[in-house]
């Protein structure tokens, strides 16, 4: 199944996609976690990557598409896989039909995970993840057992610098000036599912799941 997660920056995009690369035994494939990733190893690709991210911009098309052709067109992502942040703006929805279509395929679903703006600020600010491992935490909504540890590899836990009260501001917009048009861009092929994103972790998910498997037995 080849899916792709839409939704603002803090919706539960990432905790979601967890969930549903489980359930259906495909990867997840983050392109924030790519960068990210690019950045801790301090590759070039990381390093240009970075000067947008610090500022809550998008990093250019051409750079972002290509690393995630790379990504697709590795072996387990054959049976599927579950895109998150991916594509962000309408160049990069017709970017990736072209990726698959290279491959023979053709985009599955789009889930749409849908937060009113004020609840995205309080899930942005208070995420923290973990600097070893990548997990995510909240620290209201999905505190570890031990305050500011991560419950997997008892590493410190960090507030990403792009979840910072001053640059959320910018996300949001970006969010709403180049990544909401995909929403009605998915909407039209009838592939668009929507889920309301105010629910509890678990309701959200099986909310997708049940959703999904309406259309894919
Ligand atoms: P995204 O990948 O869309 O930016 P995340 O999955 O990282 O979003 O979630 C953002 C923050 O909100 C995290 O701190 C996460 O623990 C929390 N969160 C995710 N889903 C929910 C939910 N349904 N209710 C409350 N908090 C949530
Ligand atoms: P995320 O982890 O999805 O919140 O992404 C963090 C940051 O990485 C974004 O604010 C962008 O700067 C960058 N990024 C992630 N995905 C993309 C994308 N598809 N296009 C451009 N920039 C992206």
């Amino acid at each position: 199944m080849d899916l792709v997660l839409l939704g603002a920056p803090g919706a539960g995009k990432g905790t979601q996609a967890k969930y549903i690369a489980e359930y259906y035994s495909i990867p997840h494939i983050s392109t924030g976690d790519l960068f990210r990733g690019h950045l801790k190893e301090g590759t070039r690709l990381g390093e240009r990557a970075q000067a947008f991210m610090s500022e809550g911009k998008l990093v250019p098309d051409d750079i972002t598409e290509a690393m995630v052709n790379d990504r697709l067109g590795l072996p387990d992502a054959g049976p599927g896989f579950v895109l998150d942040g991916f594509p962000r703006n309408i160049n990069q929805g017709k970017a990736l039909d072209a990726m698959l279509r290279a491959r023979g395929r053709l985009l599955d679903e789009v889930i749409h995970i849908n937060v009113p703006h004020d609840a995205l600020v309080e899930r942005l600010v208070g995420r923290r993840i973990c600097p070893e491992c990548g997990a995510t935490y909240h620290i209201r909504f999905d505190p570890p057992q031990v305050a500011g540890i991560c419950n997997v590899c008892g590493k410190e836990l960090v507030q990403r610098s792009d979840d910072r009260p001053e640059t959320v501001g910018t996300r949001l917009s970006v969010y709403n000036e180049e990544t909401a048009p995909l929403i009605a861009f998915y909407r039209d092929r009838e592939i668009l599912l929507e889920i309301d994103g105010t629910q509890s972790v678990e309701k959200v998910s099986q909310a997708i799941i049940q959703q999904l498997g309406a259309r894919h037995g």
